[in-house]
């Protein structure tokens, strides 16, 4: 079903959007990017491909780190060896090839991997290991900018190895927050171990008005509910998938056009104001002027808009580098973006969240 809260898992249930399901299947390059605001739909699409290649797989969630302000490598290989664990429920000889592995220790048919800091198995190895199943083995690392709180450890070498040497291996790596990801892979930078690397880059963009409609129709032609209020729902709610299939659902339930709309608004405030506290955290200090700047920027505003909103409400003179830092991070973790000489909110409904 179309309007199906969940993330889906079969084409059937996803509207559009196959030019991309055949770019990610086409595993082009060792590393893939599947990039999109939240609520896009790419843990779906990735999701949806994986069924469709039936590959071995592994699926890090990375999302569940999001409340952490750093995360150890502990935590990392707890998911990680749970995953392993599941595939080699499919494939039991992948134990053969993990047990010759220095740090994991096999018991019955578990793995586990040992924590102390000199003993634990690499990333690489690790990888290694998935290699010789000897067919293409696909690791997902979903929100992989999440990955950029990992302590202690730096996986990137890991990843370029997994690149140039791992011809079965293929790396998923999806983004909400794209200036993080790209943060985090640091691909542009000549000393990190991915720069110069090409890859395969998947971006899920909002639906346009054309688009939001002609999917709130097949939704509604599905369920069998006469349905009329398109324009109506794309003025309110905008183009993200995932706010669209809530409204779907609500109305499927209500059967009324206004409960519904203000249903999937106040869910949408309540989910983007919690996803703003995670942005903050560690940010506790500049918590007022971040808000400040989101309050601002419902509309398109410039730089200098900016820096006299956050004078005027403080009083004293605010440095030029520190609003600009306060934006670049804002952008970053695509809370807003750049249109020309403007700064606005990166998607129509943040700025309900930041209605006072
Ligand atoms: P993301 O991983 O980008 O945050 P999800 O895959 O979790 O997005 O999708 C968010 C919600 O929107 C889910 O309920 C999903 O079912 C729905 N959704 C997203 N894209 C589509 C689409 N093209 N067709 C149908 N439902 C979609
Ligand atoms: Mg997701």
């Amino acid at each position: 079903m179309l309007f199906d809260i969940t993330p889906k898992h079969n084409r059937k249930d996803f509207f559009d959007r196959e030019e991309e399901i055949e770019k990610l299947k086409e595993l082009r390059t060792p590393i893939l990017l599947v990039l999109g605001l939240r609520r896009t739909g790419k843990s779906s699409l990735i999701r949806i491909s994986l069924n469709e290649l039936n590959l071995p797989y592994i699926y890090l969630d990375l999302r569940m780190f999001e409340q952490n302000n750093y995360l150890s490598y502990k935590e990392f290989s707890l998911e990680l060896q749970n995953e392993i664990n599941k595939l080699a429920n499919k494939f039991p000889y992948l134990i053969d090839f993990l047990k010759e592995i220095q740090g994991i220790k096999i018991f019955g048919n578990e793995i586990k991997f040992n924590w102390k800091k000199k003993e634990r198995p690499s990333f690489s190895s690790i990888l290694s290991a998935m290699e010789k199943i000897r067919k293409k083995v696909i690791i997902v690392l979903d929100e992989a900018q999440e990955l950029i709180k990992l302590k202690g450890i730096n996986i990137l070498p890991s990843l370029a190895y997994a690149y140039d040497n791992l011809k079965n291996i293929k790396i998923i790596l999806s983004g909400s927050e794209m200036g993080m990801l790209y943060e985090f892979l640091k691909i542009d930078d000549p000393n990190s171990p991915l720069y110069g690397r090409a890859f395969s880059t998947i971006e899920l963009k909002p639906f346009n008005r054309e688009k939001a409609i002609e999917f709130l129709k097949r939704g509604f032609e599905e369920i069998n509910i006469d349905f009329k209020d398109y324009e109506t729902v794309y003025e309110k709610i905008g183009g993200i998938p995932g706010w669209l299939t809530y409204f779907g659902f609500t109305y499927m339930e209500k059967k009324d056009l206004e409960e519904s709309i203000n249903l999937t608004l106040e869910y949408a405030k309540k989910l983007i104001i919690k996803e703003f506290n995670n942005f903050l955290i560690g940010r506790e200090v500049a918590r007022k002027r971040y808000e400040t700047i989101m309050n601002l920027l419902k509309e398109c505003k410039t730089w200098s808009d900016v820096k006299k909103a956050l004078e005027l409400e403080e009083g004293i003179e605010i440095s030029d580098s520190e609003v600009y830092n306060y934006l670049m991070q804002l952008m970053k973790h695509s809370w807003i973006k750049k249109e020309n000489r403007n700064y606005c909110v990166s998607e129509p409904l943040i700025s309900q969240a930041f209605r006072l």
